[in-house]
């Protein structure tokens, strides 16, 4: 397998997208695209150079995700090779840039951000992130979709698609049983959790979604992952672990800034978290915050009244709503 390692300054760092099959039997695989601009073309094409292949040669891509990053090239790698495109059919309108998906997903984003209470002006900033992601993918694109469960054939592994929502909803790892090996997309990261909120505004309870994800990672008792941004992950269990807990200490931080600064509106609450946003982190900043108020919501700890949150119980006990890992590491042995 050949990693090849790719410009991106919009979201989670560089991109890593991973040639499976050169030398070998099987499909010449691609494992997710990178954004579609001339660099990153350029550098696609000089990583399968480097290892005696051309854009022409792949027979297949398999993408994890929608977002531009992971599966914004596959049109023009399709167009160049004609490889069959794989990915889950809850993701592939929106990666395939199918107007109606798109509208519906600005459709609900502009909901959100109403129901957030995120002010005028960073919709307005949010909106020109948008309209730059958009051209940075390639409008035509055919998909076949894979499902969970499914396996198919890349170069020489006999890959099985694992459904791992909570990113986005149709988020899929390509799982490798025999070597315990995951090509992971943004499911699990070596430096940043990945965003769950605003990077799919079309999951209710994300959150919740994305812990069953992480207690499914630590089920499959993997050896490494091979994530869609930076390097292997050589520990996953303790990394989805950890993100997890993550998310736990989150939740509590929500609590008491409710606490400490009575209800809140969603915006409000993210700007307790992270302060003044720029960029896409208007997206992601209230998207998380929206989750952990969904998630207390669900749980009967807050009420929402008119999008403004109110504390029912200012002590919860989270072990009731993060249920899958104790805090007390003894009792993972
Ligand atoms: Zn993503
Ligand atoms: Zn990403």
């Amino acid at each position: 397998m050949q990693s090849i390692s790719l410009q991106n300054a919009v979201f989670e760092g560089e991109n890593t997208i991973y040639l499976l099959g050169e030398g070998a039997e099987g499909p010449l695989t691609l494992l997710d695209s990178g954004f579609d601009d001339q660099k990153i073309r350029a550098q696609v094409e000089d990583g399968l150079a480097s290892v005696g292949y051309s854009v022409a040669d792949i027979d297949q891509i398999l993408l994890t995700h929608y977002h531009g990053d992971h599966a914004g090239l596959a049109g023009w790698i399709q167009q160049k090779s004609d490889a069959t495109v794989r990915m889950h059919p809850t993701d592939a309108h929106l990666a395939a840039h199918e107007s109606g998906a798109i509208q519906e997903l600005r459709d609900r984003q502009e909901s959100s951000f109403a129901d957030w209470g995120m002010p005028e002006a960073k919709r307005e900033e949010l909106r020109a992130e948008f309209e730059r992601e958009i051209d940075l993918s390639t409008g035509t694109l055919t998909v076949e979709p894979i499902s969970d469960g499914e396996t198919v054939r890349a170069g020489p592994y006999e890959l099985t698609a694992c459904h791992l929502p909570g990113h986005t909803a149709g988020h899929v790892g390509y799982l490798s049983s025999d070597e315990r090996l995951l090509w992971g997309g943004d499911v699990l990261l070596p430096h940043y959790t990945p965003n769950i909120g605003g990077a799919d505004v079309r999951l209710d309870d994300a959150l919740a979604t994305y812990l069953d994800t992480l207690a499914e990672l630590v089920s499959l008792d993997l050896a490494a992952v091979w994530p869609g941004h930076r390097e292997r992950i050589d520990d996953p269990s303790e990394r989805a672990r950890e993100i997890y807990h993550h998310h736990r200490d989150r939740t509590r931080h929500v609590v008491n800034v409710l606490r400490e600064f009575g209800p809140l509106d969603t915006w409000s609450v993210s700007h307790r978290l992270f302060g003044e946003l720029h960029e896409i982190h208007i997206l992601h900043g209230p998207g998380e915050a929206h989750v952990h108020l969904e998630h207390l919501e669900t749980h009967d700890v807050v009420s929402a009244t008119d999008g403004v949150y109110a504390l029912r119980d200012s002590d919860p006990d989270l072990d009731e709503f993060f249920p899958h890992f104790s805090t007390n590491p003894e009792a993972n042995q």
